[in-house]
C-alpha cells in the first residue's frame, strides 16, 4: 500500500522544484498538504500581506493541478502534527527545511519526536543553492568573509542538481473539506485601515510570475545589470526577493536560469547578489544571534543616541533629505526599497542619527514584502560596520551626493516626493525653499564628525 505523508509546506510555497513535494510524488506516497501558522514566530505586517497572497496561489494551484485541498492550521506545529498523523493514520511526514535558528531548534525536536514514534521524517534543502553545513573553510570553520566563501560555493556549483520538474499527478489522502480553518482566519492582512488596498496592483503572487519574472529579468535587464543595478529611479534589478524568501521560486530555479544567458560581468555580478543571500543564511547559522547581536563584540559598548522624534522622522520620510525621504516613502507605501536606498537610508539612521542598527532592522522587518532573517540581520550589521565582511565604519554615505549620483534627474525623488516634484534638477537634491517640505533634521558635516570619533571611540573600547 501507498505510505500516507503529510507534506509540511512553509517557506517552498511552489510545485516546482519542490524537494519535499518531489520525494512524495517519485515514492507514489499518498499526500495530505499541511500549512501551519506557528504563531510564536514574528511575521512582519507586509510580509503577512505578502505571505496570504502567496497562499491563496498555492492553494488554487494544488487544487487545479491534483483536486488537492490545502490544509490550514495555527498553532503548535507538534500539536497539530501529531493530531493530523493520528487521525490520517500516516506513516511519513516530510518538509523542506528553513534556517532561522528558532526554527531549527523546533524542527529538530519535532523531527526527533516523529522519528522516535517510528514515522519516516524526510526534510531537504529547497531554499538554498548551499546548506550552511555544506560550505567550510579549510580549517573547517565557517567563512566570515564574502569572497573566499563565494569563491568555494562556486568550486561546488557545477554539482548543483538541476530544478525538479511539478509534478504531473498526486494520490491524494482523502479529507474533510472542511478539515482546518480559512486562509483568512489566519488574520495576515491588514484591517482598520487596510492600507494594502492598491497592493494587489503593485505585485502579482503566483509561482508562474516569479518565473516569468526572472526570464523577462534574463532577457531584458541582466545583460546592464552591473551597471543599472544602483540607479533607483528604473526597475534594473530582479524583483524577485519576496519572491524568493516564500519559496515561490529557488534560487536553483534562478541559477539554472541564468545558466541559459552568456556569461558577462553582469550575470557574474548577480550571481554574487544571490551569493549574497547564501553568505547572510551561512552567518545567521552560525552565529545565529545575529539579528540581536553585534557580530563584532567591540560594538557592544556603542554609545547610541536613541531618539524617538529623529526615528519618527526617518520611519516617516520626513528627515528634509529627499533621496532618505524617498526611499523611507518607497517603503512605506510599497513594502519595497531599491537597494543603494537601503544602504543610504540604513547609513543616515546608524551613522548621522546614531540610532541603534536593531531599531532600523526592526522597522525593515515590519515593513518590507521580502524581510528575510539572514538578509536583513546581515545588511544591516553590515552598513553599521559591526557585522561580518562588513562596510568599514568610517563609510558614512552622503545622501546628498549619493543622490546626485544615482538619481542625477531627481526621477526617484520626484516619484515618492510630489511636494518637491517641479524643483530643477540641480536643486531636487537638497532642496533651498522648503514651504511644503521638512527642514533637514540634522547637520551632514557635525553628524558625520560625531559619528566618527565615536566609532574611533568604540575601537579603542577592545
Ligand atoms: P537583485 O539585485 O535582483 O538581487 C537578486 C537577489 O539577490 C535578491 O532578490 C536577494 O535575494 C539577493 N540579494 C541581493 N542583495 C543582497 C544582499 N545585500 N544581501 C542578501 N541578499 C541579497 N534583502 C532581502 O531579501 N530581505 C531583507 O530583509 C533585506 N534587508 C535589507 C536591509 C538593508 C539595510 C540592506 C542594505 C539590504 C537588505 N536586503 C534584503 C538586500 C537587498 O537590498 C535586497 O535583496 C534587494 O534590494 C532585493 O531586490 P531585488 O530582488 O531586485 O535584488
Amino acid at each position: 500500500m501507498n505510505k500516507k505523508t503529510i507534506i509540511w509546506i512553509r517557506n517552498d510555497l511552489r510545485l516546482a522544484d519542490n524537494e519535499a513535494l518531489n520525494y512524495a510524488y517519485q515514492n507514489h506516497h499518498q499526500v495530505l498538504f499541511l500549512y501551519i501558522l506557528d504563531k510564536s514566530f514574528s511575521i512582519g505586517s507586509a510580509s503577512k500581506w505578502f505571505l496570504f497572497q502567496a497562499l491563496l496561489s498555492f492553494k488554487k494551484n494544488i487544487k487545479q493541478k491534483y483536486g488537492a485541498n490545502l490544509i490550514i492550521k495555527a498553532g503548535d506545529p507538534l500539536v497539530i502534527l501529531d493530531n493530523l498523523v493520528e487521525k490520517h493514520r500516516a506513516s511519513c511526514l516530510t518538509w523542506n527545511r528553513v534556517y532561522e535558528p528558532a526554527a531549527i531548534k523546533r524542527d529538530t525536536k519535532i523531527k526527533a519526536y516523529f522519528k522516535q514514534k517510528g514515522l519516516i521524517v524526510q526534510t531537504f534543502n529547497s531554499s538554498l543553492l548551499f546548506e550552511p553545513t555544506e560550505i567550510k573553510n579549510n580549517s573547517g570553520s565557517y567563512f566570515k568573509v564574502f569572497t573566499p566563501f563565494w569563491k568555494k560555493c562556486l568550486t561546488k556549483i557545477d554539482n548543483i542538481r538541476s530544478p525538479h520538474i511539478i509534478p504531473t499527478s498526486l494520490n491524494l489522502i482523502g479529507i474533510d473539506q472542511k478539515e482546518g480553518i480559512s486562509l483568512h482566519d489566519l488574520d495576515l492582512l491588514p484591517k482598520n485601515p487596510n492600507w494594502a488596498k492598491n497592493w494587489n496592483d503593485l505585485y502579482t503572487v503566483n509561482e508562474h510570475y516569479a518565473k516569468e519574472l526572472i526570464e523577462k529579468f534574463m532577457i531584458n535587464k541582466m545583460e546592464n545589470y552591473k551597471e543599472a543595478r544602483d540607479f533607483p529611479a528604473n526597475n534594473n534589478t530582479s524583483l524577485i526577493s519576496p519572491y524568493l524568501h516564500f519559496g515561490l521560486i529557488s534560487p536553483r530555479q534562478i541559477y539554472f536560469k541564468s545558466k541559459m544567458y552568456p556569461v558577462s560581468n553582469s550575470s557574474i555580478h548577480f550571481l554574487n547578489e544571490i551569493g549574497w543571500r547564501e553568505f547572510s543564511y551561512s552567518l545567521l547559522y552560525y552565529f545565529p544571534n545575529l539579528p540581536e547581536k553585534n557580530f563584532k563584540a567591540n560594538f557592544d559598548y556603542f554609545p547610541w543616541r536613541n531618539d524617538d522624534e529623529d526615528l519618527k522622522k526617518w520611519q516617516r520620510g520626513m528627515t528634509g533629505f529627499p533621496l532618505i525621504d524617498a526611499g523611507m516613502r518607497q517603503l512605506w507605501q510599497t513594502g519595497w526599497m531599491h537597494n543603494r536606498v537601503r544602504m543610504v537610508v540604513a547609513s543616515f539612521l546608524i551613522k548621522n542619527l546614531l540610532i541603534d542598527w536593531r531599531i532600523g532592522q526592526a522597522w525593515f522587518w515590519d515593513c518590507l514584502v521580502d524581510a528575510d532573517l539572514a538578509a536583513n540581520s546581515a545588511s544591516w550589521q553590515w552598513v553599521a560596520g559591526s557585522g561580518a565582511d562588513a562596510a568599514p565604519y568610517f563609510r558614512i554615505f552622503n545622501p546628498i551626493r549619493q543622490s546626485e549620483k544615482f538619481d542625477a534627474k531627481g526621477e526617484y525623488i520626484r516619484r515618492w516626493i510630489p511636494e518637491i516634484a517641479n524643483l530643477s534638477d540641480k536643486e531636487i537634491h537638497f532642496p533651498i525653499k522648503r514651504d511644503k517640505y521638512p527642514k533637514a533634521m540634522i547637520d551632514l558635516n557635525f553628524s558625520r564628525n560625531r559619528a566618527l570619533s565615536l566609532f574611533l571611540k568604540r575601537d579603542k573600547i577592545v
